[in-house]
């Protein structure tokens, strides 16, 4: 595994032990980092009996896609979609008996390609299988506005890193870039020469200086004061989102100590950083909930005011 999914795994098996598994989770990020990998490793740490090994005959068994109660539905390829009667087959296959005991697990890969009235046929499915056994649901999509809010909300989101940000981290270097605007840079860019013109941009100084400030607030009180003198900010979406975009990276820093592109910024972190880890767990998610909802152009006053209440 790759070390970004190592940390993801990890996170599952914590959650497992402590029986806090999910009935549906949503893994998304870019193609080839993983995501499909990681939810045949999640069917596996539900019926391994060594902790999710990934090489016994069970685990196998899943990862060869020939476990009867692990099902898999993908993009077709003529389509080029996930189709409505591919969700609804899959409903009607789950609403019977499996033969094999154990809990059951579903996985659509590619969910953001489906219609959204094929997505929202899932929704009750999701709360609510058909079947008795415990059901185990996993999303997989490149594009997390792809996806309704609905099936959002519902799910525990992980998102899965780009493999290349430390590469394009120091190719933006090369530039004459600061290392640190660098990183920002590289979490709103796929593009060098464009990561090059963005750190020039009033937008990306005021949000950077914002986001740095936001990680030094000690306590409520701060807090409140910050966002006063910060209100028109705060109104811009597009600073926002570069803002959330950042945080969601931190996040995967702090969990993933083997990344660490943020470390420049690490003694400026009061509240956000917590020691605990199912505290910073709980965050993360809080964090990658609220940046979702930026994608939908949801007021990002709002938005950032549901992060304020909730961190402090
Ligand atoms: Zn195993």
């Amino acid at each position: 595994m790759i070390s970004s999914q190592s940390a993801i795994f990890e996170i599952l098996k914590q959650n497992k032990k402590k029986d806090r598994l999910s009935h549906a989770y949503l893994f998304y990020g870019e193609e080839g980092v993983g995501k499909k990998e990681m939810a045949y490793a999640l069917a596996c740490l539900l019926y391994c009996e060594h902790d999710g090994c990934l090489s016994c005959p069970t685990c196998q068994t899943i990862l060869n896609g020939n476990h009867m109660n692990v099902e898999y539905i993908g993009i077709e390829s003529t389509k080029k979609l996930i189709s409505k009667e591919q969700i609804l087959s899959l409903q009607e296959e789950f609403s019977k008996t499996s033969l094999v005991e154990g809990p059951r697990v579903y996985i659509v890969d590619g969910i953001d390609t489906a219609s959204s009235s094929a997505q929202n046929s899932l929704l009750k499915f999701i709360e609510e299988p058909t079947n008795q056994a415990m059901t185990v649901g996993i999303f997989i999509a490149k594009d997390l506005s792809g996806v309704v809010p609905t099936i959002v909300s519902r799910c525990a989101l992980f998102h899965f890193p780009s493999i290349d940000t430390k590469l394009r981290v120091e190719m933006i270097t090369e530039r004459n870039v600061l290392r640190l605007d660098a990183v920002l840079a590289a979490f709103l860019t796929n593009d060098i020469s464009e990561a090059e013109q963005l750190v020039q941009g009033l937008e990306f100084m005021q949000a950077k200086e914002f986001f740095l400030k936001f990680l030094s607030l000690k306590n409520e009180k701060e807090a409140v004061l910050f966002y006063l003198q910060n209100a028109s900010l705060i109104q811009n979406a597009s600073a926002m989102n570069m803002f959330f975009r950042w945080l969601v990276g931190l996040y995967e820093d702090l969990l993933n100590p083997e990344e660490l592109l943020f470390q420049e910024v690490y003694d400026r972190i009061k509240i956000v950083h917590s020691e605990n880890p199912e505290e910073l767990m709980k965050q993360f998610s809080l964090v990658l909930k609220l940046s979702s909802k930026m994608e939908y152009n949801v007021s990002s006053k709002n938005v950032f005011h549901e992060l304020m209440t909730k961190l402090f």
